[in-house]
């Protein structure tokens, strides 16, 4: 199954694209990951719109794009966590593939900006932390898992985060307008929103 999670930054769909594409075996393709792992020239690119909050260009984002759906075969298929994002998007994605379901994950900005603006992320092994909601770290500044340093995104500043919302408002929600999608509420618990979109796309596991 192709599929394409929707919705504002914090409302969880990067947490349940990952949770769902392990539980099924589908692969998680998040294009926010793909960009900021980027190396070298393309990631000096890269970073002068990420760190103002914005869209990156189409032209880049396909770069990496393509370049992760060249490497990794998904049998059981995918979820696009992030893109499409805008119009012109949406028919790029019409030339590399079709899509079989669509899912918005909603929350009002002010709880994104609540969940966004609390998110730590461990220097050193990557493990994800948030001081407004969970998991806050025993200690402030420094993993629990492996004693790492803790640090805020550029783009977790609430200045950056209402900007990336007015983008999310503009353009994106044009995107869902193409599509026929299900919606589901992102303000619940964790284990209870993936259940939610497990239902609403009818997922077995085979
Ligand atoms: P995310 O991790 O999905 O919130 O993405 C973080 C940032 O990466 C966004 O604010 C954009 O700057 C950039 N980004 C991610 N996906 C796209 C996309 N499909 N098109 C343009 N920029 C993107």
């Amino acid at each position: 199954m192709k599929i394409v999670f929707i919705g504002p930054q914090g409302s969880g769909k990067g947490t349940q694209a990952k949770r769902i594409a392990a539980r099924f075996g589908f692969c998680h393709i998040s294009t926010g990951d793909l960009l900021r792992d980027a190396e070298g020239e393309l990631k000096a690119e890269i970073d002068v719109f990420l760190n103002k909050g914005e869209l990156v260009s189409d032209e880049l984002v396909a770069r990496v794009l393509k370049g992760r759906l060249s490497k990794g075969v998904c049998e059981k298929g995918f979820i696009l966590d992030g893109f499409p994002r805008t119009v012109s998007q949406v028919e790029m994605l019409r030339d590399i593939t079709d899509i079989d379901r669509v899912v918005e994950i909603v929350i009002g900005d002010d709880e994104s900006v609540r969940r966004l603006s609390g998110r730590r992320i461990c220097e050193k092994c990557g493990a994800i932390f948030n001081i407004n909601t969970s998991p806050i770290p025993k200690v402030e500044g420094v993993c629990d898992k492996c004693g790492g340093e803790l640090f805020q995104r550029n783009d977790d500043k609430e200045e950056i985060i209402r900007k990336r919302l007015r983008v999310y408002h503009e353009e994106t929600e044009k995107v869902l307008k193409m599509y026929s999608f299900v919606r589901i509420d992102g303000t619940k618990g964790i284990e209870e929103v993936e259940e939610s979109i497990v239902e609403a796309l009818g997922l077995e596991l085979s």
